[in-house]
């Protein structure tokens, strides 16, 4: 290639939309998509974070896009807002910030494919029970908040409950060992303590065509589910749900055809093509994945939790796959 045309390339990269900058990084081969321009920098995963907001960069306080580098500290280049005054780099607001354990990012993302508890991936990665659990509380929340598009046509909406949990949590844990008698009357009491432990309800709707919207929620009703729901889902598409109070205006509310199921009389499908078995299987595959898999999550993380699962439903899982999702996540 002429000097001149390279020269070009050059001068338009800054130019590009991320997307565009995507395809090209694409195209790049393998050992300059590898290469590591600096000893401090050896995620990928930051890498590519960086190559992004290098292209846009944002004030992390003020949105502005009036911003000058400022240096390097740490491997990383530091931005000034001219606007507000703030410094600032690639990974400043976002869950990667003041990540200790960076060399190890890349190998812990191959962790996130859901198959993977937390000592098994200490023990791959090589790092502690505690740096496995914040590498993988950062890495969910990366994708937590991520809609994947509204839903359309038949839609179905329902609700689960997983009992309140405070796993992990150090102060309300005995700090007594229980002996082997105390835990055979722990056993026994077992059914009556778990009747009495609350239950959070978890909604989540979803589409004919892999669209997944899920949240925690305080109650079941009208109110939160239209709060929840409200322009997610494309006027005049179906509504499909189980006959429940809080169910009854909701479609109207959001300008949908509702569907009711009489689930409690057996009524499991409607007119041959409405029913609520896709959420319900949904619902069947996490509470598997999270009481079973999982043995349980803490309820403050559970909406974490449903944002990791619905990322996982919704794409193949793959490194790079994951690599992009979260660049694009906060480059845009
Ligand atoms: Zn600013």
């Amino acid at each position: 290639m002429q000097s001149q045309q390279f020269e070009d390339i050059l001068r338009s990269v800054p130019l590009m939309s991320p997307e565009q900058v995507g395809v090209l990084h694409k195209t790049l081969p393998p050992a300059a998509n590898s290469a590591k321009p600096d000893a401090h920098d050896e995620s990928r995963l930051l890498e590519r974070l960086k190559f992004y907001f290098d292209q846009h960069p944002l004030c992390v306080r003020c949105r502005s896009t009036h911003i000058n580098r400022w240096g390097t500290k740490d491997g990383h280049q530091r931005y000034y807002c001219k606007d507000c005054g703030k410094t600032f780099n690639a990974m400043s607001g976002t869950p990667l910030s003041h990540l200790r354990v960076r060399e190890k990012l890349d190998q812990y993302v191959e962790c996130m494919n859901g198959e993977t508890t937390l000592r098994p991936a200490a023990r791959q990665c090589g790092v502690s029970l505690d740096t496995s659990f914040h590498m993988r509380h950062r890495l969910m929340a990366l994708v937590e908040n991520d809609s994947y598009g509204q839903l359309s046509g038949i839609a179905e909406e329902d609700e689960t409950f997983f009992h309140e949990s405070h796993k992990g949590d150090r102060k309300l844990q005995n700090p007594r060992k229980r002996g082997a008698r105390s835990q055979r009357k722990s056993r026994n009491t077992k059914t009556e303590k778990k009747a009495s432990v609350p239950l959070i309800p978890v909604m989540v709707a979803c589409d004919r065509n892999h669209h997944v919207i899920d949240a925690v929620l305080k109650k079941v009703s009208t109110e939160e589910l239209q709060s929840q729901l409200e322009g997610q889902i494309l006027a005049g598409s179906t509504l499909c749900f189980d006959a429940h109070l809080a169910h009854e205006h909701l479609a109207e509310k959001l300008s949908l055809t509702a569907k009711t199921l009489v689930s409690s009389s057996g009524e499991r499908v409607k007119e041959g093509i409405y029913h609520i078995q896709t959420v319900n299987a949904y619902h069947s595959e996490l509470k598997r994945w999270i009481n079973g898999f999982f043995k349980g999550v803490a309820t403050k993380y559970l909406q974490r939790y449903l944002g990791w699962k619905r990322y996982l439903k919704t794409h193949t899982f793959s490194i790079e796959g994951f690599l992009d999702q979260t660049v694009f996540h906060h480059t845009n």
